[in-house]
């Protein structure tokens, strides 16, 4: 059934592999050049009747067309659709609901995630309410409060919770409700959420997909026609389009994924039975570890841990901070997914602006450190955070 899925390879018999997949993209429309790079289509619009079909970039461009064919082969479904930054991706989607309309979110949704639908979506009459997914009472809510929409993600961020993906859009199924997963922390190659029954996976590419710090995008991947035309129609009639050049980026980044996250994983998972190990550290959560209190479902649902380990220092806010400073290969910086690792102290830098109340119901705590592991030599790694650790005694 995969196979007949799949964009680029016109054998259905052999289903390659995602590294594969990866690198090989299908039309570069650079017809009579054979060129092995696609070009860079820096043009606003397009003269009328062209083979191609595109009239105007703001509703499709060469190089949106490219991406979307390796996005929705590596997620292996039928339709993907590029958006200039995750936010535009989540927007797209959002802008699909009514007025009254009630969408069921994950409480753990990342913040800027809650940011729109606080105060953008809600102006327009857009409900929302915030229930815990690990919670079995959430699938009982799914049937009982009969919402326009369910919105998961997972992991999430910084905690890294696990929800059974598979468990709520079976019940979403059964209400006939369509079902969206951020998956970005995950991407396509740990966890497929179409498989696994979801409506629309979305994507910021801006992370892993792109993987070098060097440009915004998002992405929404379905199977869906009726979805896929809407996603279509947010990303020429609200402007959510990316640009060509760095979606022509995000093209190229996307070729050494399987590499990238194949080493990504194995850092973090050293790194975080490294650190849990050690003396400084209260604690760490990393999805395939035994004391990860999901590690059954992430065993189950993710092909490998994934390359984020958040883990709790006993200290004050400060003492968390300057541990971060002292950091050499670790970047103190948003973001994540990049070849470079970052460190980020949620308390001063992502959730510095949320309330003591709303940051201990999500359990940020002042000493809480997330970790994007990058693909340095894991040895340095370990050195550095030993050495940066050292300064607390
Ligand atoms: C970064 C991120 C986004 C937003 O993506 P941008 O490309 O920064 O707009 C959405 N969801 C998750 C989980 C993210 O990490």
């Amino acid at each position: 059934m995969a196979a007949e899925r799949i964009h680029l390879l016109q054998h259905p018999a052999t289903a390659p592999a995602d590294a594969t997949l990866a690198i090989h993209h299908g039309e570069s429309f650079a017809d009579g050049t054979g060129t092995v790079m696609p070009p860079i289509y820096a043009t606003s619009t397009f003269a009328h009747g062209n083979p191609g079909g595109f009239d105007y970039t703001r509703s499709g461009n060469p190089n949106f067309r490219i991406l979307e064919g390796v996005l929705a082969s590596v997620e292996r479904c039928d339709h993907a659709t590029v958006f200039g930054s995750g936010v535009s991706a989540i927007t797209a989607i959002a802008s699909t609901l009514q007025q009254g309309d009630l969408v069921l979110c994950e409480e753990n949704l990342y913040g800027c995630t809650v940011r729109l639908f606080e105060q953008v979506f809600a102006k327009f009459g857009v409900r929302t309410e915030w229930v815990d997914f690990t919670d079995p009472s959430a699938l009982t809510a799914i049937v009982e409060r009969q919402p326009a929409m369910v919105w998961l993600e997972s992991p999430t961020n910084p905690l890294l919770k696990v929800i059974d993906l598979e468990a709520v859009c079976s019940a979403a199924r059964g209400a006939e409700v369509p079902v969206v997963v951020d998956n970005t922390f995950a991407t396509a190659l740990v966890q497929r959420p179409l498989q696994l029954g979801a409506t629309l996976s979305l994507t910021s590419t801006t992370k892993y997909i792109n993987g070098h710090s060097d440009a915004l995008g998002g992405a929404v991947c379905t199977d869906a026609p009726d979805w896929h035309a809407r996603m279509v129609f947010a990303q020429k009639a609200l402007g959510l389009m990316p640009s060509p050049f760095d979606c022509w980026l995000i093209t190229r980044g996307i070729k050494t994924l399987p590499l990238r996250l194949r080493q990504q994983i194995e850092n973090a998972a050293v790194l975080a039975n490294h650190l849990a190990e050690h003396p400084q550290v209260d604690w760490v959560r990393y999805p395939h570890r035994a004391d990860h209190p999901q590690q059954a479902v992430a065993l189950r649902q993710m092909q490998g841990g994934g390359a984020i380990v958040t883990i709790g220092l006993n200290t004050s806010r400060e003492q968390a901070y300057a541990v971060c400073k002292a950091l050499r290969w670790f970047t103190m910086a948003e973001s994540l997914g990049g070849v470079e690792s970052l460190i980020c102290h949620p308390a001063t830098m992502t959730h510095a602006a949320v309330s003591p109340e709303v940051k201990s119901k999500l359990g940020i705590t002042d000493g809480l450190i997330r970790l994007s592991v990058g693909c340095e030599d894991v040895a340095d790694l370990i050195t550095d955070l030993d050495q940066a650790l050292a300064t607390l005694s």
